[in-house]
């Protein structure tokens, strides 16, 4: 069986056949760093976290680059809202991107290039496309592309050039040759930042920047480039047209889009307000319950933001890790026991023959683009016949036991979740704090409170134990058989 990738540069699914062999070359946009990232941003970084886990399992080698955009005109908007250098803001919000990143299970990147570290590629690229007339310097500073020079400018969007030219013309720049000619550069501007270059000091554009970042770290041609589906037209269609034209080459194989993510409803508006950061967000809900909602459904399928869905999806995940720290603390259990070669639990080879089915319907549907929605129908079915072995009398052996774990393991880690990470993360922060209050209570011999908090904590699966250095948390085992 292959991988079939809708490549929106066709509209049609594709066989998935990587230009070198086993090695996959992926390119995602980024965030621009002026902000906590919000669901809208997290949408396509989940996905194409899971696409590359994916194609990970399925034996390629991925090297994966997602850009972070550390100068543009919301960079310098907001350092100077906050009256602070745009490279002070850019490490700022670099490093609360990673730690949102964390929350949501999002593996780093083999590269994460930055912008402003790449200059001298982008005017490279920029002095290639004029050497070869399709771009031009205007005086002032600036430097634009010239779409009518490239002939497949619009392949990508498959935009109506006409229509986007009328607007454009709306408020054309006179020194443009076309309405729909875009910047390369950008001559300096007084106050922002500024590199020397041939036309003099500026800065580059925004599209440039992922031409020539992603051509250093992965060459001409990109396996797959991804991104959310605003990024269709310009940024993309500008990107394919820049360094096609520079290359004479195709520059991606496979262009994928994630679907709309529905927002604004007025139920969820009034109660989520404006938060729609992933920082709020997941202290509210969780990362992983965010990860898990954002994969609820095949990508390309618009999904629909709302706090019911959110506290569903919450739901839906609990049962799964339920199921799964069933499985595990039975292993643990029987572990402890030590092995029994002469057991043989009765259904316990028509309970594997299901695991194995479920497993096959997970990896054909995500083999099938990626469908995370029914890749997570499969999962749960398994869930429910081993729920259903394990509540009753007799147990599988012990070797049936842990091959169901290892199910386990390898698709929560192609989705990301049910992770040790992500089982840890939010949690620690929350318990952490609600152990200081206990200790609190306790050096004030408010023994009520203390204990309040310890039966909280218990109602939540957590047992402390008071030690001679200090206070640790465990889980609770679930109840053997627990549903
Ligand atoms: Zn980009």
């Amino acid at each position: 069986m292959t991988i079939r990738i809708y490549n929106t540069l066709t509209r049609e699914k594709e066989e998935f056949v990587p230009l070198r062999d086993k090695k996959v070359g992926m390119y995602v946009c980024g965030p621009t760093v002026y902000d906590f990232f919000h669901i809208g941003n997290a949408y396509p970084f989940v996905v194409m976290d899971s696409v590359r886990r994916y194609l990970e399992y399925r034996g390629y080698d991925v090297t994966y680059v997602k850009n972070l955009t550390d100068i543009d005109d919301k960079m310098i908007k907001r350092a100077r809202e906050l009256n602070i250098s745009v490279g002070e803001l850019a490490e700022r919000f670099i490093r609360e991107y990673f730690v949102d990143a964390d929350a949501l299970g999002i593996r780093r990147a083999e590269f994460h290039p930055r912008a402003t570290d790449h200059v001298p590629e982008i005017i490279a690229l920029i002095q290639k496309l004029i050497q070869k007339e399709h771009a031009y310097p205007v005086g002032g500073g600036d430097v634009f592309f010239d779409t009518r020079s490239f002939k497949g400018y619009g392949k990508v969007s498959r935009q109506n050039l006409e229509e986007l030219e009328a607007g454009a013309r709306v408020e054309v720049d006179e020194r443009k040759r076309y309405p729909l000619d875009f910047v390369l550069w950008k001559a300096e501007k007084p106050g922002e930042p500024s590199w020397d270059s041939p036309w003099g000091k500026g800065r580059p554009g925004w599209h440039i920047e992922c031409s020539a970042m992603a051509m250093k770290y992965l060459g001409e041609t990109l396996d797959i480039h991804a991104g959310g589906p605003d990024l269709v037209f310009p940024h993309h269609e500008n990107e394919s047209a820049q360094s096609e034209a520079a290359t004479g080459k195709l520059f991606v194989r496979y262009w994928m889009h994630t679907g709309f993510l529905k927002m604004g409803q007025e139920k969820m508006s009034k109660s989520l307000g404006n938060v729609l950061n992933i920082r709020e967000l997941s202290k509210r809900f969780g990362g992983e319950t965010l990860r898990f909602f954002l994969l609820s459904a095949h990508y390309r399928t618009p999904l629909e933001f709302s706090e019911e869905n959110l506290t569903s999806a919450g739901t839906a995940l609990q049962r799964l890790r339920n199921s799964y720290e069933n499985i595990r603390h039975r292993v643990q259990a029987r572990e402890a026991l030590g092995e029994n070669p002469n057991e043989s639990g009765a259904g316990a080879e028509r309970l594997l023959a299901e695991v194995r089915a479920g497993k096959t319907k997970f990896i054909t549907s995500m083999d099938d683009d990626f469908n995370t929605g029914e890749a997570l129908g499969a999962f749960f079915e398994i869930a429910r016949s081993v729920n259903t072995l394990l509540g009753q009398e007799s147990s599988p052996p012990l070797p049936v036991l842990r091959q169901i774990r290892e199910v386990y393991r390898e698709l929560g880690g192609v989705l990301g979740i049910l992770t040790p990470e992500a089982r840890d993360a939010g949690l620690e922060a929350d318990l952490e704090d609600l152990i200081r209050k206990r200790e609190e209570a306790r050096r004030q011999k408010d023994w009520a409170q203390a204990d309040q908090i310890r039966a909280d904590l218990l109602d939540r699966g957590i047992v402390l134990e008071d030690t001679s250095e200090g206070v640790r948390w465990k889980k609770a085992l679930p109840p053997v058989g627990a549903r």
